[in-house]
């Protein structure tokens, strides 16, 4: 395998920002004149996008976006999972007009029936069976980590390094050296030192999850069925079923936050792979574009927090942490019945993951054919590429692996030529409505992009 040639890139680099330039004027003078945005930007991290400027849209339904100078593009950032389910579906559009405009009630305080019935799906789905709502992902995570600190009585999260859940404190942790947990670099202000909140293992590692679950004030294990977040990482066998071991030995709850691998099917992989989690937490997808997140409860966890809510150790009806006002509204859940009932049904999964599997073999089929040190991985309907091969094993080892040229050159490259990936790293989602011809042009697409670079 040989590398790239650095000067090849970088002309390349320069070629395809001047034509992302000039073949969007309006993205552009929408980014100019936002100022009046913190960043120019509606938020911070849309500053990722490469070529100096993000680009504004018009319109998008299915896996079509419409960018403001009229490029139709083929969508396989998907919002990074907000709209796994395609923008804009019919099924989810029908069901918001119904709550918002002909019954009317975006937001009561009042529970609604979509509520049981979204409820009784991810139980269906996810094997947990106490459900409740939130607005993201983040909140949903936050607040199962609260309520694992008051059923445990212990202090400290686990997570895995180079892992993300959202704008969780927690969780912006790294392995130190000699068993120690420090703070991300870049992680904003924290309010306190990562070491008193968390403990960070290596992904795969199973003796580095012991020697920290050891010290006996771990509450839960949070983490994703595989890191996604950087690259994708998938655990290797054993690693799930050792966690689920680990964590029950030394009392500790095993979480998994299901957001972006509800990929791996219908279930997620809770059920696709079998896995036996104490907690569920998933957001983005379900509500088809609509803010909500959820978390799921097992029998006994939800037991044993209701009893300490009827004991008034804690409060989780007014103000003691845990809720939101809009939390658990009637617009999203009546999207998300939809989006559940309608959209990402088993039918819909089967298809995303064929046409994820036929994207992954195009993309092997480019780095083979330029001989490039790069990898590919498959997490159900979603796919990522990583510039190290074999494909790395740790969240470090993904790290080290970053390369921001390339990227930038990928995403322009793609951009320019109608394939529109998500802006962190190199991962592409499939939705209900992306079709054989779509991952077909990409492949052809990726080819010309990687052949670019050999010369
Ligand atoms: N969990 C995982 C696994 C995620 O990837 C993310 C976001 N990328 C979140 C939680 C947080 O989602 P949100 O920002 O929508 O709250």
């Amino acid at each position: 395998m040989t590398p790239v040639d650095r000067t090849r890139l970088r002309a390349l680099l320069q070629t395809e920002t001047a034509a992302y330039a000039a073949a969007n004027p309006r993205s552009r003078a929408l980014h100019e004149e936002g100022t009046n945005l913190f960043g120019q930007v509606p938020m911070t991290w849309m500053r990722m996008w490469a070529g100096g400027f993000p680009l504004g849209f018009e319109a998008a339904k299915g896996n079509r976006v419409t960018d403001l100078d009229g490029h139709e593009l083929v969508d396989l950032a998907l919002g990074d999972t907000g709209a796994m389910a395609g923008h804009s579906p019919d099924p989810t559009l029908a069901a918001i007009r119904r709550r918002a405009q002909d019954l009317g009630g975006l937001t009561t305080m009042l529970p609604t029936a979509d509520a049981q019935w979204v409820a009784a799906e991810l139980t269906r789905r996810f094997t947990v069976p106490r459900w409740s709502f939130t607005l993201s992902a983040t909140d949903a995570n936050r607040w199962a980590v609260r309520l694992a600190r008051l059923v445990t009585g212990r202090s400290k999260i686990l997570v895995f390094g180079h892992c993300y859940h959202g704008s969780v404190d927690e969780t912006f942790a790294l392995p130190g050296p000699d068993g120690t947990t420090v703070s991300r670099p870049g992680n904003v202000a924290p309010p306190v030192p990562l070491d008193l909140t968390t403990r960070a293992a290596t992904w795969n590692d199973l003796e580095s999850v012991e020697e920290q679950l050891r010290h006996g004030d771990v509450a839960a294990v949070l983490t994703e069925p595989a890191l996604t977040n950087i690259g994708i990482v998938l655990p290797e066998d054993g690693f799930m079923s050792g966690l689920r071991e680990l964590a029950t030995r030394y009392g500790a709850l095993l979480m998994i936050d299901e957001t972006h691998s509800f990929s791996a099917g219908w279930g997620g992989a809770t059920t696709a792979w079998g896995l036996q989690p104490d907690v569920v937490v998933i957001g983005k997808s379900i509500g088809g574009g609509v803010p909500i997140g959820a978390y799921g409860l097992s029998e006994e966890l939800a037991a044993d927090v209701m009893r300490r809510t009827e004991s008034g150790d804690a409060d989780i009806v007014d103000v003691g942490g845990v809720g939101g006002t809009l939390a658990g509204n009637a617009l999203s859940l009546a999207a998300a019945r939809a989006t559940l009932g309608e959209v990402l049904t088993r039918e819909a999964f089967e298809r995303m993951e064929r046409l994820a599997t036929d994207f992954t073999a195009g993309v092997q089929d480019a780095i083979d054919a330029q001989d490039l040190p790069w990898s590919v991985s498959r997490l159900g309907a979603r796919a990522e590429y990583r510039f190290a091969s074999p494909a790395p094993r740790t969240g470090a080892e993904s790290a080290a692996a970053a390369d921001d040229e390339l990227d930038a050159y990928l995403h322009l490259a793609l951009v320019n030529r109608g394939y529109l990936m998500t802006p962190f790293h190199n991962m592409a989602l499939m939705c209900p409505t992306t079709s054989e011809a779509d991952v077909a042009g990409h492949t052809a697409v990726f080819a010309e992009v990687t052949a670019a670079l050999r010369g």
